[in-house]
């Protein structure tokens, strides 16, 4: 068994606090909606300096809007040139709206794919892979048509714990799951521990944290580069690990995955 390591470029403007979710978002962002915010530059240096810390494989998912910025396709660039095959990218919607929070939105979650795929081919090329992170692990079966219809071939945005159940909108998560593999899509849930989650903010959030951190260093070895083939072979068993680019920021910009 391996894992599959894989990084979320939300920036603090993305939060579901300040935009994408219908109750959620209370607090209007502050900064400026169109440049990535200092703590995510710092983030990146500390995300693009780990990588030259091992030889992993790791899939970036990549809210789109952050091309909006100059700065971020130059950052992407000097990014994947320096580190090959081990960088691909994925698509983590446009905007990092909470799409099942909102309700069935055929139309506007279509429109939203090909926009955002139309950009990750522009700036990522032959890095971009047809897999998809649904923004705030907000996910509902009723995006899996539409994903499958634009070429999406992986799903991983089930993070099967009944902790963040309301996520899918009142479904649960087995359907959720269901749905994706009827479509034929690939799903690829999150690692859980103890039913309990365990990626992203997990990490940070005491008591879940220490569950979250053990559950780290337990992985399998993750996939490098040759590796990779398999995230979208649904007969090969990964687990599936997620920090976010904002997490590269802590620490003064020192903190690395507890792997
Ligand atoms: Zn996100």
């Amino acid at each position: 068994m391996n894992t599959w390591l894989t990084v979320d470029t939300d920036d603090l403007r993305h939060l579901p606090r300040h935009q994408g979710h219908p109750t959620r978002s209370i607090e209007p962002f502050e900064g400026d909606m169109s440049r990535m915010s200092p703590r995510f530059k710092t983030g990146w240096a500390g995300f693009h300096r780990w990588m030259a810390t091992h030889d992993y494989a790791v899939t970036v998912f990549v809210i789109t809007d952050l091309f909006d910025d100059p700065d971020f396709e130059h950052l992407l660039k000097t990014s994947l040139e320096a580190y090959g095959q081990r960088l691909t990218v994925g698509c983590h919607g446009h905007t990092h709206r909470s799409w099942s929070a909102w309700g069935e939105a055929q139309e506007g979650f279509r429109d939203m794919l090909e926009r955002s795929t139309g950009l990750l081919h522009q700036h990522a090329e032959k890095h971009v892979r047809p897999w998809f992170r649904a923004p705030a692990g907000y996910v509902a079966s009723w995006m899996a048509s539409a994903l499958v219809d634009h070429g999406f071939s992986v799903d991983s945005s089930v993070n099967p714990s009944w902790l963040v159940r309301r996520k899918t909108n009142g479904e649960g998560w087995g359907p959720v799951k269901t749905a994706m593999t009827s479509a034929g899509l690939v799903e690829r849930s999150w690692n859980t521990s103890f039913t309990l989650p365990v990626n992203g903010p997990a990490l940070f959030r005491f008591p879940l944290s220490i569950i979250a951190r053990r559950a780290w260093r337990r992985l399998p070895p993750p996939l490098n580069s040759d590796g990779l083939l398999n995230v979208a072979n649904g007969s090969v068993p990964l687990v599936t690990a997620y920090a976010h680019v904002l997490d590269f920021a802590r620490e003064d910009g020192e903190w690395t995955p507890p792997l």
